[in-house]
Formats: structure tokens, C-alpha cells, sequence
């Protein structure tokens, strides 16, 4: 396998002529967009849209990374550009609008179709239904965003295609996945070769630490990222971020199944110059794991060091999101001092580490949390 080539430009901003000329930039050692875009495609964007969320927030993709690849696709001679994705919560359209897309964008929104079983699954994944629209596109371009994740370290490029997985089949996934960490990765780093995006654009510019993919914090990071091979990105938005690749599940998945060589070439700035100080609050520590494998030890270290939900009720709001997307059924709400007299909590023993919760709790209420070994030990606190 060849070095595969991840390019890096600094972006301080979302201003539309620096975006342009970012990108511009970072797409021009692969061979510019007339490299991906033939006359007459039918290019899809696959944008992160988790939930409709401000811009500031920084949840969601920035608009303008967005408006800057349809054109430069168009200019390109793509006939069609259209946008969509399957957010945890919501639908592509409310995102859009909330973010302040509306009439005159270069794209088209339009909501994630109901998806297909993906033929050539493999018996692992049997009843993976994904998007006719993501899978159908001439091409893809994967727009993720550079943030935390409670289950997956990391979300970049290869995590956003899990998007293509339609609906609440997500959490689903989640539930048959169990506490096994990187049998999830396993199964995301095959959803990304399902979707098989030719390029994929990680807005870095404004990413997220913390309590991320949603309630984290968001902090400016400077940068754009473009690459063809997403776990090549991945890599080295971990290198930027100073975060060691063996603690990042897809990225160990894809290592495991020989589609991530050791050598990566890199076009731009070293990663390892535009690492941020202080260092990138992680949703938890790195080196904790969960176990999910066979052995009488797994079972005892999860207990005491493995990772879960643990709620902040000051901020729930007793929305019952949680509950809802919940596939392991291991959250209820029982009488408590919330709103109407209701207030969530966990079955530890049903619950299986997934963090889809935390990933869709509006109010940042949930939090990832090591067991109590770790806390003692203080291992991997950072
Ligand atoms: S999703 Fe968050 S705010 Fe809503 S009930 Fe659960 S913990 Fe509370
Ligand atoms: S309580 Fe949260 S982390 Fe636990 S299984 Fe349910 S959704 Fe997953």
C-alpha cells in the first residue's frame, strides 16, 4: 500500500474568502477538485449533523466549509450538488435551518431516505440498512468536524460516515455491538467503506473538547484537513491533537484490516507543530478502555475501570431523549425531583457503555466517567 496523503492548511476563520483560499490550498496536492468532480457527477455532501445546533456551538459542520465545496464541485462541473445526512436527533433540513442555510445555498438539503440493506455485508452485518442516496451519489465528499467522542475518542472523517446508517438502526448498532469497543470501530470503519467517500474535508477550524460530539466545548483549532483515505486523516488529526492512535478504536480497526500503513505522507505544516496548548480536554481519559473481549478479568476490570453515563441532574432538563435512544433499554424515568416530578436513571448492569446518551443529551447533563479504580488510580486523567 502507498503513503497515503493527507493535506493540512491553516484556517482561523470562517470567512468566505479564506475558507475559499484554504481549500483551495489543501485540495490542491491531490489535484484540486477537478481531480474528484467529473462534468455532469451528482456530488452528495455528508456533512456531521448530529442535532439542529447554533454555529457556535460547534456540533454540527460549519456552514461555510459547506457552501465553499459545493462550489468549488460545481466550478468543477458536478451538475448536482446535494447535502443530507441521518442526525442523532432531528432531521438534515431542521440542522440546515438552523445553521442559517436557506434559499440561494449551492447545494440542495434534503432528508436522509429511509436506506437499503447493504448487498455484500458480510454475515456480520447482516440487516445493515444504509442510504440510497450516500451510496447512490457519483461521489461523496465527507465533511466531517474535528471533535471528542465519549465511545470513540475521536470523530473525524471515518466515525461521520456512521451517518449513512439510517435513523435509529444507529443505536440499534450500538446495542449489538455491546461493551465491545472496537467490534463498534469495526463496524464503522466498514459503514465509511460502504459509503466509500473519494475525499473527505475535516472542518478543524473551530473543533470541540470536552463532553464531545455534543456537548463539549468548542475551541478554535486552525485548521482544514483533506485527504482521500479518511483514516489517514484521522491519524493525523490524532497527531495534531496529541492523541495516541492506539487509544482511538477506528483507528485500530482500520490498522487491523490493512487500510491504515504506518507511513502517511503529510502536505502543509507538521501536525505536530499546530498541536494545541493546553492540551485537548478529552471526553475521557485515553487510556481507559472498556473490556468487551472473553476472560474472567474482563468483567471484574470493567467493573472498576471501565467507562460510563453518569448524569449531572442540576442540568437535566427530564427531556427523556436519553431514554428514547437508549437501545439496551437501561435508562428510565422514575419519580425524582426533575421537572414533572421525573428524573432519568441508569441500570448499570444493562447498561453497555455505548454513550448514545451522552452524545444526545441537549443539556451536556451526561458525562463520561471512569470507574472508580481508575478514579483512585488516577489513570488517565487528563
Ligand atoms: S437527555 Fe439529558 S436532559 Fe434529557 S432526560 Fe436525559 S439526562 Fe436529562
Ligand atoms: S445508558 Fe447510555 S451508555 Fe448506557 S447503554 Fe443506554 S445509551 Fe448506552
Amino acid at each position: 500500500m502507498t503513503a497515503p496523503l493527507v493535506s493540512i492548511a491553516r484556517l482561523d476563520g470562517y470567512e468566505p474568502t479564506e475558507v475559499r483560499r484554504a481549500m483551495q490550498a489543501v485540495l490542491e496536492p491531490l489535484g484540486d477538485m477537478a481531480a474528484f468532480a467529473k462534468p455532469g457527477c451528482r456530488a452528495l455532501l455528508k456533512p456531521n449533523f448530529l442535532w439542529p445546533s447554533a454555529i457556535e456551538k460547534a456540533v454540527c459542520t460549519h456552514p461555510e466549509i459547506a457552501r465553499t465545496a459545493a462550489r468549488l464541485l460545481r466550478e468543477a462541473g458536478a451538475s448536482e450538488v446535494t447535502l443530507t445526512d441521518s442526525p442523532g436527533v432531528g432531521s438534515a433540513t431542521r440542522c440546515a435551518r438552523k445553521l442559517g442555510m436557506g434559499e440561494g445555498e449551492p447545494f440542495r438539503v434534503v432528508d436522509v431516505d429511509d436506506g437499503d440493506e447493504a448487498a455484500g455485508a458480510g454475515a456480520a452485518y447482516r440487516k445493515l440498512r444504509v442510504s440510497r442516496l450516500m451510496r447512490g451519489a457519483d461521489l461523496v465528499v465527507n465533511l466531517p468536524k474535528a471533535k471528542t467522542h465519549g465511545q470513540m475518542v475521536l470523530t473525524g472523517a471515518v466515525k461521520n460516515c456512521f451517518g449513512a446508517v439510517v435513523g435509529m438502526d444507529k443505536a440499534q448498532w450500538h446495542f449489538r455491538a455491546g461493551r465491545d469497543h472496537l467490534a463498534f470501530a469495526r463496524l464503522l470503519v466498514h459503514v465509511h467503506g460502504l459509503v466509500a467517500p473519494a475525499l473527505s474535508i475535516l472542518d478543524g477550524v473551530t473543533g470541540m473538547e470536552g463532553n464531545g460530539p455534543g456537548s463539549g466545548d468548542p475551541r478554535p483549532l486552525g485548521v482544514l484537513l483533506a485527504s482521500t483515505n479518511a483514516h489517514a486523516l484521522d491519524a493525523i488529526l490524532a497527531r495534531i491533537l496529541g492523541v495516541d492512535a492506539a487509544a482511538v478504536p477506528t483507528l485500530a480497526a482500520a490498522r487491523e484490516a490493512g487500510l491504515l500503513p504506518e507511513r502517511i505522507e503529510v502536505a502543509g505544516p507538521e501536525p505536530e507543530s499546530l498541536r494545541p496548548k493546553p492540551v485537548w480536554r478529552l471526553a475521557r481519559p485515553a487510556i481507559v478502555r472498556t473490556f468487551g473481549g472473553p476472560g474472567f478479568l474482563s468483567p471484574i476490570l470493567d467493573r472498576l475501570i471501565g467507562m460510563r453515563p453518569a448524569i449531572d441532574l442540576r442540568k437535566c432538563s427530564s427531556c427523556g431523549r436519553c431514554v428514547e435512544i437508549c437501545a439496551a433499554r437501561a435508562i428510565a424515568m422514575e419519580p425524582g425531583k426533575g421537572k414533572d416530578g421525573r428524573i432519568p436513571v441508569i441500570d448499570r448492569k444493562a447498561c453497555i457503555s455505548c454513550f448514545c446518551c451522552q452524545e444526545v443529551c441537549p443539556e451536556g447533563a451526561i458525562r463520561v466517567r471512569s470507574g472508580p479504580g481508575a478514579r483512585l488510580l488516577r489513570i488517565g486523567a487528563r
